[in-house]
């Protein structure tokens, strides 16, 4: 066992049942993913399409990658061949390329919406408002190749624990308003995607089901 793989089996044991755990490989090579992919680990996250498209054929193939970074509608395509979720879903344009380029596969591919729940103006995302307005303007016939599965959220960056927990609080409620007013009875619609390095604990007490993390696993990040 080495230290990636001893870090993914301590994390794993702090889990609940219900929240699954995503290594955040961004910045780190292929051997790093290699290393928790031998230690059993096979959910990884990345958020730069270039680098994806890099490490993909060098891995693996029954890894599942999700993409959790921005996410230019012209890129789409390179990555709908394989990835498994995408949760920066922000658009109702992002929304509708997602599911022709999964079309184009023969695919359906897991989408989460992104959430506004940070303080911070730099922060992507919908608001509450505009998640709704989204969700209304989708004609289910017209998107037969995405399927969205919940939301995704980041709480602001080094906030006080009462104010990250109050944003991850907010994020569940949304979750379940969104849950009982479109997709009642719809169980692919299960996913609150919350928790990096610094909050995942926080995180898991407010309900998480998919924790990303990165630094933690792998080391700080050379840029
Ligand atoms: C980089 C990143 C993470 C992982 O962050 P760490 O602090 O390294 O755990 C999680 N989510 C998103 C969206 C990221 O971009």
């Amino acid at each position: 066992m080495n230290n990636i793989c001893d870090t993914i089996v301590q994390i794993k044991a702090e889990l609940p049942e219900r929240t699954r755990l995503i290594a955040v490989s961004k910045y780190h090579p292929a051997e790093a993913v290699r290393q928790a992919y031998e230690g059993g680990q096979r959910l990884f996250g990345e958020n730069i399409v270039q680098e994806l498209r890099k490490k993909q054929p060098e891995l693996p193939n029954d890894i599942e990658w999700h993409f959790i970074g921005t996410l230019q509608t012209n890129k789409v395509k390179y990555i709908a061949p394989y990835v498994s979720m995408i949760h920066s879903v922000d658009s109702l344009k992002l929304l509708q390329e997602i599911d022709q380029a999964a079309r184009k596969c023969n695919r359906i591919i897991d989408c989460l919406l992104e959430i506004r729940i940070a303080k911070e103006e730099t922060k992507h995302g919908l608001t509450p408002q505009s998640c709704k307005e989204l969700i209304e303007a989708m004609n289910p016939e017209g998107l037969q190749q995405i399927r969205l599965c919940g939301v995704m959220g980041m709480a602001t960056f080094n906030a006080d624990e009462k104010e990250t927990h109050r944003e991850f609080a907010a994020l569940r409620h949304f979750f379940e308003e969104l849950k009982t007013a479109y997709f009642k009875g719809n169980e692919a619609f299960k996913e609150i995607s919350m928790g990096m390095s610094d909050d995942y604990k926080i995180a898991i007490e407010e309900g998480s089901t998919l924790v990303r993390i990165g630094t933690s696993i792998f080391g700080e990040r050379v840029y």
